[in-house]
């Protein structure tokens, strides 16, 4: 009984620590976060604290999240829907962390019919309906002003699933046009895709020509991390997910110091 009762306790997934007043302040010192207004960032806190409430936090394979892990995510996480609500992660509730990138195991079929075991290496994935899954590695390099951030990244994948669909296109506010949409992200896309294929150095990451759900969720990224390389290559893209998210990070890096 006493070894079943231990056995019990070292499968137990760990409860993750409750970020500190320490945590939050830490967490909200990254670049990604620069020149956010202050009521701003007292809802961006408050969007956080109602996402760590709302969502189970599980570490698996060994992870050990800090408390400033932990508020770095919730930030991370609370700032695309910043000006939209806490609603749009609904019909979900787990945030797996593992420590390192993992290795996601799945079939693929190819055009002739034959199924291939897959092997790729990810730093997060987003199952429609299902938990979102973070490595801890990857956090650590996120939101540095490089246009790289794991946890946006995942989260634009569940915003662009609120509508039951992963192909970069999120359910649209009844001010916006799905015409719009398609007519600024289809040629940004092909254009990418062409340039990726013809070796061309890129600013923004390569894997951003997969798929138009990953175009989206990579330039996600850029919008709120390094907007300057969006706006550059793709206003259109710009303008859109600025009337999307309803923010500007452009204005919020750039003009505040103007003042
Ligand atoms: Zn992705």
């Amino acid at each position: 009984m006493a070894k079943g009762f231990f056995a019990t306790l070292f499968v137990r997934p760990q409860p993750v620590p409750t970020p500190s007043a320490a945590d939050w302040y830490e967490a909200s010192g990254a670049a990604l976060f620069a020149g956010i207004l202050t009521d701003d960032l007292a809802r961006l806190q408050d969007l956080a604290g109602q996402l760590l409430a709302d969502k189970t936090f599980t570490p698996v394979a060994d992870a050990h999240p800090t408390g400033a892990d932990i508020a770095g995510i919730a930030l991370r996480a609370a700032l695309p829907i910043l000006k939209l609500g806490l609603s749009w992660y609904q019909g979900w509730s787990e945030v797996v962390l593992y420590p390192a990138p993992f290795i996601h195991e799945t079939e693929e079929m190819d055009a002739h019919g034959v199924v291939h075991a897959m092997h790729p290496i990810r730093s997060g994935e987003a199952w429609t309906g299902g938990p979102l899954i973070l490595s801890l590695d990857d956090l650590k390099g996120s939101g540095r002003g490089a246009g790289y951030d794991v946890v946006i990244h995942e989260f634009a994948h569940k915003l662009d699933m609120a509508n039951g669909v992963v192909n970069g296109l999120p359910p649209l506010h009844g001010d916006m046009l799905v015409e719009d949409w398609a007519a600024a992200f289809e040629p940004a896309y092909r254009d990418f895709c062409r340039r990726v294929d013809a070796g061309e150095e890129m600013e923004i990451d390569p894997y951003a020509s997969e798929n138009p759900a990953e175009f989206f969720a990579v330039l996600s990224e850029y919008f709120f991390d390094l907007p300057e390389v969006l706006v550059e290559a793709y206003p259109a893209v710009y303008e859109q997910m600025r009337r999307f998210f309803r923010q500007d990070p452009m204005e919020r890096f750039y003009d505040s110091s103007d003042t």
